[in-house]
């Protein structure tokens, strides 16, 4: 392919990221809410009560978005991703209250990253895979960051559809594949069970369990290590920096997801070079 071709399809790449980065904040949003209203539903119902109707709408489609303290509702225009943004100065048009800076903020990383998966792969499945791979784990990255919870429908979805993307080997074989699902559960599993057995606390939720498990079936096992190696490391350095800025108490739950999440990135792009160096370490 020309170098022409590739920068072109980056740059669409990078302007599509944008687009799902705008629904992905929808996603971050709103997902947690139509979570907790399911739950209260259901436990209304097991008490046979009649479930209330607050949030009974609330769809990630549907109703369109309003501002949080006035309930301006958003318009097409102001809607476009980090353009809006700079043209309203981050204030609401309505009301003028600020709107938070982490909306541009996620539409630009899903950009930047769809860009980047897009050029790093080249036009093959495994760009368009990627893709789909790393608007999920975003989307994770932040419902764990606000919530500590790794929603099941989209943690299951993304487990079945690596074992899919690997049926024809896209990018491991579906051997390596079912394996990766298997013990990318067991072993934090496992770890979950020792934690709880020697000091009597969950260290972790088993929304961290699937998403190992669907980064197995993406990715294979032969990733686990470097994936779990990679995600302890960056969470060590982050916690131990937020805990001597006494930003966060050090028995605080801490999300593991994100760690999780930017590791299987690393391995997704850089995981052949990653294994090379570290069995070449052990050699
Ligand atoms: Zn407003």
């Amino acid at each position: 392919m020309l170098p022409e071709s590739i920068a072109i399809l980056t740059l669409l790449a990078g302007l599509l990221g944008l687009c799902i980065g705008s629904f992905l904040n929808v996603v971050i949003h709103r997902l947690p809410k139509i979570m907790e209203r399911d739950w209260h539903a259901q436990c209304a119902e097991l008490r046979g009560e009649t479930p209330s109707t607050v949030n009974n709408t609330l769809g990630l489609a549907t109703p369109r978005s309003r501002c949080p303290s006035c309930g301006h509702a958003i318009t097409a225009t102001e809607n476009i991703p980090v353009l809006s943004y700079l043209l309203l100065r981050g204030k609401c048009s309505g009301c003028g209250q600020a709107i938070s800076a982490r909306y541009p903020t996620i539409e630009i990383l899903t950009g930047v990253c769809s860009a980047f998966a897009v050029w790093h792969f080249g036009p093959t499945a495994q760009a368009a895979a990627a893709l789909l791979l790393l608007w999920a784990l975003i989307a994770l990255s932040f419902i764990d960051l606000d919530t500590q919870l790794l929603p099941d429908s989209i943690t299951l979805p993304l487990l079945w559809l690596g074992l899919l993307v690997n049926l024809d080997h896209t990018f491991v074989t579906i051997d390596t594949a079912v394996v990766g699902a298997m013990l990318g559960y067991l072993s934090l599993w496992s770890v979950f069970w020792l934690f709880k057995l020697a000091t009597g606390k969950e260290g972790m939720g088993f929304g961290d369990f699937k998403l190992l498990a669907a980064l197995g079936a993406w990715l294979g096992w032969s990733m686990l290590p470097a994936i779990i190696l990679l995600s302890s490391i960056v969470g060590a350095i982050v916690g131990m920096t937020l805990i001597l800025a006494r930003r966060h108490g050090s028995s605080a739950p801490m999300p593991f997801g994100p760690y999780l999440a930017a590791a299987g990135v690393i391995a997704l792009l850089w995981g052949k070079e990653l294994t090379a160096y570290y069995l070449g370490l052990m050699y």
